[in-house]
């Protein structure tokens, strides 16, 4: 059970005592509002004293649309959504060059890992804040949206600080701890579909976000694992389209991870836009060979801005049927 309430509500405390007079543990989050997970056992008893002092539904504190930055922008879908940007942020010059190129081609969210999920220990594990400082840094000054991933609970408030949209990676779409404490920040978070999730289970994980208050959800379709060995996963066109029909929510394909190699982020890219999805993100780098994660699966600049025009060309064409 997930209660949300908002930073002035004195029923919190209120809340909270009771808990902790029935010896029930909870986890709190506690960012833009409280969001509390309750980990004791509703007895039909503790329904009824929470029942008693009107505690009967979690008490959504919906974010106003003023209070999700750019989330507005995510759901027009008269536009395409298009998130790139480089696997990890490595340098200065290398955000610099990415982002200015991506500003050219009008692109308005620039992704960048600061904190990266490596499967191997030794592996470049991401600059970390100051990443996100280059991402902020280069994000303003050409006025696009950063979108960043987080990957624990105590990383929230410094990923807050510095990025529009918060994402959750494929490895932690299962982790109800952190989804539940991202409930209660007022940013949008892209939630990716963990690589052997269900659309059912993806969905549910959504659900601890939103019922904590933050309603303010991107899905995105990364590929899915699957039995071939030659790409890195199976870009799930049929989820996008589940997504889409059982939620409200935008759902964008992620065509890098899914491919895993450069040559096939395009043709993925562009079969997720003709399939319908709300946008696409794509791993750039200028220059892919030297790239400290994920290189074999970037795309050039000039790589990136072929795909691009085609993708919004099929997207005009979408609309236009
Ligand atoms: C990423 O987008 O940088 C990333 C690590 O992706 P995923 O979580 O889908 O593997
Ligand atoms: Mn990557």
């Amino acid at each position: 059970m997930i209660y949300s309430f908002a930073a002035a509500d004195l029923r919190k405390q209120e809340f909270i005592t009771m808990l902790d007079q029935l010896g029930i543990d909870y986890e709190l989050s506690e960012h833009n509002h409280t969001v509390v997970r309750v980990l004791g056992r509703i007895t039909p008893e503790v329904r009824e004293q929470l029942h008693n002092r009107g505690f009967d539904h979690a008490s959504l504190t919906l974010q106003r649309p003023g209070e999700r930055g750019c989330y507005d922008l995510l759901c027009d879908r008269s536009r395409l959504n298009v998130i790139a940007g480089p696997c990890a942020v490595e340098d200065e010059a290398q955000l610099a060059a990415v982002a200015e190129f991506l500003h050219r081609c009008d692109v308005r969210f620039l992704r960048g890992g600061a904190y990266k999920p490596r499967t191997q220990v030794d592996s470049f594990q991401g600059l970390g804040v100051n990443g996100l400082k280059l991402l902020r840094a280069q994000a303003d000054r050409f006025g696009m949206f950063v979108v960043t991933e987080v990957m624990d609970r105590s990383q929230i408030d410094t990923v807050a600080e510095y990025a529009d949209v918060l994402q959750v990676g494929s490895r932690n779409m299962f982790n109800y701890t952190l989804l539940t404490a991202l409930g209660s920040i007022n940013k949008p978070i892209l939630l990716k579909r963990g690589m052997a999730a269900t659309i059912r289970e993806w969905l549910a994980a959504a659900e601890y976000i939103s019922r904590g208050g933050n309603n303010a959800i991107i899905l995105c379709e990364r590929g899915v694992r699957t039995f071939e060995p030659e790409i890195a996963h199976t870009l799930d066109l049929a989820a996008i389209i589940l997504a889409q029909q059982q939620s409200s929510y935008p759902v964008i394909a992620d065509a890098s991870h899914a491919a895993g190699r450069a040559d096939l982020v395009a043709p993925l890219a562009l079969a997720a836009v003709a399939a319908g999805a709300d946008g696409i993100m794509i791993e750039v780098h200028p220059e892919p060979a030297t790239a400290l994660s994920d290189a074999r699966q970037a795309l050039t600049l000039a790589q990136f801005a072929a795909l691009l025009e085609r993708a919004q060309a099929l997207f005009q064409n979408r609309r236009a049927q």
